[in-house]
């Protein structure tokens, strides 16, 4: 007994330290990561708007032939689908990344609109210029998604 006695202040000191370590204030908790489902769910939504990046590279031949109309038929078609996808995405990435994500997904559609009224007027150097901007904003998009769902 007398030596529990003189061991317990050591223990209570312990048990302080350990609390304090886990749980004090000043402690930084762990950053949030990408579970394994919320990855398999990201790349189920990623797949389309991967598909759409790659054929964005068809675009500048379009521009090149002036072929206008075929021009706004992609941007309506298989870009135009993209939204709802993009904006689960980035609903669902880690919260340090969405509203970033959401910038870019937002001026991507400003430069797609922009690129169609450059069609509607045959306005080639602007429809190129917004074609440029388009893919960044694409781009800056796609790197913030987890490198395990793409
Ligand atoms: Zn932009």
């Amino acid at each position: 007994m007398k030596r529990l006695r003189s061991i317990l202040p050591l223990i209570l000191a312990l048990v302080a330290t350990v609390l304090v370590a886990c749980g004090g204030p000043n402690v930084a908790k762990a950053p949030p990561t990408y579970t394994p489902e919320k990855v398999a769910q990201l790349e189920r939504y990623l797949t389309p708007v991967a598909t759409a990046r790659e054929r964005m590279s068809e675009l500048p031949d379009l521009l090149e032939k002036e072929d206008w109309v075929f021009v706004r038929n992609f941007i309506h078609g298989p870009l135009g689908q993209l939204r709802g996808s993009m904006s689960f995405i980035s609903r669902n990435l880690l919260p340090k990344d969405q509203d970033t994500a959401a910038r870019a997904a937002d001026e991507l559609f400003e430069h797609l609109d922009r690129i169609d009224l450059a069609a509607k007027d045959k306005n080639y150097p602007l429809a190129v210029q917004q074609y440029r901007e388009a893919v960044k904003d694409f781009d800056t998009f796609l790197n913030l998604v987890p490198a395990e769902a793409s």
